[in-house]
C-alpha cells in the first residue's frame, strides 16, 4: 500500500508518531521539531477525540485539523486522524491523509462502508473487545465496498490484567499475516497506557513482523489534555526509534532507509 512516498508493508517499518491529541499550534510545534530526519514517516493528532467518559476533552475538532495540516505540510509529512462518524469523514477528509478508525468505532459499520465507498487510506484499529475474525471482517466491509486502501493497527484487548490498560495481543501480527495480505502495525502506546512500557513493547511489535508503529508523544506528557501517561517526550521516542532500528536489522527490516549509520 502506497500513500506519497510511504510504502506500507515492505521492508521498511513506518513509525507514526504525534501527539493523542492536537491542543495548540505551539504543542504541535513543541512535539514535532526533531521528527524531519528522525525516522518519523505519519504525523498523528486526534481531533475528534473518542475519550471513554464525555467529560474529557473531546479534541479541537476542524480547528485541530487545520493545525495538522499546517504542520504536516511543514514536516512535508503524511497526516492521519480519526472519525467516529461520516459528519466528522466529510470534514476531515478536506485535511488529512489517512483516515484511522478507532477502537470504539470497529463495528461502526456504516462508517466502514462509507469508507469503502472512497479510496482513501485507513487505518482500522482492533476493537479493544474483538477478536482477530471480526477485526478481519470489520476491514472486509471496507474491501467489499471497493476500497482496498487498508492498514490494520493492533492496539491491545481487554483481559484481566490491571497491570496494563489493555494486553498487547502480538500474536495477532503473524495470524493477520497469515489470513490476510493487510499491512498491520502496533500501538503500544494504547495498550501499555504507560510511558514505562511503550520502548520493550515497541521492540517486540518490531521483532514478530509489524509494518510499522503508532507512538504518542508530547513535548510536556504531564501538561497532556489526553493520555498524558503514556506518551512519550521526544528524547523518549528518539531512543525507541535507535532500539527499534537494531531489532529491524535483527528481522532484515529497516526503520528509515535514508539512515546510513
Ligand atoms: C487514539 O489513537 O488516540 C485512540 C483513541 O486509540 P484507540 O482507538 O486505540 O483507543
Ligand atoms: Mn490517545
Amino acid at each position: 500500500l502506497k500513500i506519497k512516498n510511504i510504502d506500507f508493508g515492505s521492508r521498511e517499518i513506518i513509525i507514526i508518531a504525534g501527539p493523542c491529541s492536537v491542543e495548540s499550534r505551539e504543542q504541535l510545534l513543541e512535539t514535532t521539531k526533531d521528527f524531519v530526519g528522525s525516522g518519523v514517516k505519519i504525523l498523528r493528532g486526534g481531533t475528534f477525540k473518542s475519550r471513554t467518559s464525555p467529560n474529557s476533552f473531546m479534541g479541537l475538532k476542524e480547528k485541530g485539523l487545520k493545525l495538522l495540516k499546517e504542520a504536516g505540510e511543514k514536516l512535508n509529512m503524511v497526516t492521519i486522524t480519526e472519525v467516529m462518524s461520516q459528519e466528522q469523514l466529510e470534514i476531515a477528509l478536506n485535511y488529512v491523509d489517512i483516515i484511522q478508525v478507532g477502537s470504539r468505532s470497529m463495528h461502526n459499520y456504516p462508517l466502514l462502508t462509507a469508507l469503502g465507498k472512497l479510496k482513501v487510506p485507513v487505518l482500522l484499529k482492533r476493537g479493544f473487545g474483538s477478536n482477530i475474525e471480526e477485526w478481519i471482517n470489520a476491514s472486509r466491509y471496507i474491501q467489499n465496498e471497493g476500497n482496498p486502501n487498508i492498514i490494520l493497527c493492533e492496539r491491545g484487548i481487554r483481559t484481566f490484567e490491571h497491570a496494563t490498560r489493555f494486553t498487547l495481543d502480538l500474536s495477532s501480527i503473524p495470524i493477520i499475516k497469515n489470513r490476510t495480505g493487510l499491512p498491520i502495525i502496533v500501538d503500544p502506546s494504547h495498550a501499555a497506557g504507560d510511558s514505562e512500557l511503550i520502548i520493550p513493547l515497541a521492540k517486540a511489535a518490531v521483532a514478530v513482523g509489524a509494518d510499522g508503529l503508532m507512538i504518542e508523544v508530547h513535548f510536556d506528557p504531564d501538561s497532556a489534555l489526553s493520555d498524558g501517561k503514556q506518551s512519550l517526550t521526544p528524547k523518549q521516542l528518539k531512543k525507541l526509534i535507535d532500539e527499534c532500528k537494531k531489532v529491524a536489522l535483527a528481522v532484515d527490516r529497516v526503520i528509515d532507509p535514508q539512515d546510513k549509520t
